[in-house]
């Protein structure tokens, strides 16, 4: 195992001659390893390993040249909107737009002198996918830089730059660790100029990753390939349960051949993830019920945990987009949003049907 280098500086032979490493702020040998890892996993050449999946989106607004225009999906985590719309918008301008409508985008980049394409998918919580070879071919006609938010995938089930994305991010705090026990972020990408600009905007700027939730992350991605597969596992016997029930208006989960896009994440995903978007039939007052009647599934913010999630993005992770936005989206009030875990099926389907009954 990789000890935990948990230092912040390293002895000198010289001045100025040093062995690989000067302070931890920079570089430190247990964040390198991880860094090695995720490059791997998602094929590219370089990795940065940042304290949390918004920092990680913060140092890509960093590096754009100020004035810069963003073309964003419109149904992208709640974070992300949040930093783009109260932060960086004072710096950059950006223009949301539905990614995996294809003519749209053409027409938004033709129209508009864009920098970036800022893609999540499949999207939280509507877990819409865009057509990520047909994206990435219109943005290099128009010479616009990509960026695909991986979280909900993990480099397990879909790798973006094999389809000619630029750069890929994830918050690990989510799938990439799985265990619920660390915050941070990734960038995975290709370009030397680009990591090396991103590199000196993380080493000026500060937000790095300490050595010990380094070494937890890279404990957490020994078991992520089998993690995925149970996650997923779980995540399709409930998808078709809840669809099958008399309580649910409608179930969304890529894995369904109901979902509209089952066919393009049949193609581009290697599977079908472990989040789960639902629709209760009723009013906000029986949703609450539900959620307060779980046992099992924790009624709680996050995602990509071995245990399983519950929660209500109107009123929790979403609550920073504005309602008007909100329900254009297609986030109602009867809207819940599921995280499944790699939990027992048969205590995790008992766990809805109780609630459900409750309801
Ligand atoms: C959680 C999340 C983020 C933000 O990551 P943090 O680690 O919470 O800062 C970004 N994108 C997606 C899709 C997420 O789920």
């Amino acid at each position: 195992m990789p000890p935990i280098y948990q230092t912040t500086t390293y002895a000198q032979k010289s001045p100025g001659v040093h062995q690989g490493y000067e302070y931890s702020r920079s570089h430190n040998p247990t964040r390198t390893r991880l860094e090695e890892n995720l490059a791997s996993l998602e094929n590219c050449k370089y990795a940065l390993v940042t304290s949390s999946g918004v920092s990680a989106e913060a140092l890509i607004m960093h590096s754009l040249k100020p004035g810069s225009t963003i073309v964003c999906g419109d149904d992208v985590y709640g974070g992300t909107y949040r930093l783009f719309t109260t932060v960086f918008h004072e710096f950059h301008q950006f223009i949301f737009i539905d990614t995996t409508d294809k003519v749209l985008v053409e027409k938004t980049l033709k129209e508009n002198n864009v920098d970036l394409m800022w893609i999540e998918t499949p999207t939280n919580p509507m877990l819409k996918i865009t057509d990520l070879k047909s994206i990435s071919t219109i943005a290099k006609k128009y010479k616009v830089k990509t960026v695909v938010d991986n979280t909900f995938m993990s480099p397990i089930f879909q790798n973006p730059t094999s389809f000619g994305i630029d750069v890929v991010l994830h918050s690990m705090t989510k799938f990439i660790n799985g265990h619920s026990d660390v915050v941070g972020g990734c960038i995975t990408l290709n370009s030397k100029k680009d990591y090396e600009k991103l590199w000196k905007l993380q080493n000026s700027i500060g937000p790095t990753q300490s050595p010990f939730d380094s070494w937890l992350v890279l404990r957490g991605i020994k078991t992520l390939n089998i993690r995925m597969k149970a996650h997923e596992k779980n995540a399709i016997e409930i998808a078709k349960y809840l669809e099958g029930h008399s309580k649910i208006e409608k179930v969304i989960y890529p894995g369904l051949k109901s979902h509209p896009q089952h066919k393009l994440a049949k193609k581009q995903m290697t599977g079908f993830g472990g989040m789960i978007t639902f629709f209760l039939k009723g009013d906000i007052k029986k949703s609450k019920k539900f959620l307060s009647s779980v046992k099992i599934f924790s009624l709680a913010e996050s995602l990509g945990g071995v245990e399983s999630l519950i929660e209500h993005p109107a009123i929790m992770t979403h609550a920073s987009i504005p309602k008007k936005v909100r329900e254009e989206i297609g986030i109602h009030d009867n809207l819940i949003r599921i995280s499944v875990g790699i939990e027992d099926i048969d205590d995790l389907l008992k766990d809805l049907e109780c609630a459900l009954n409750k309801v």
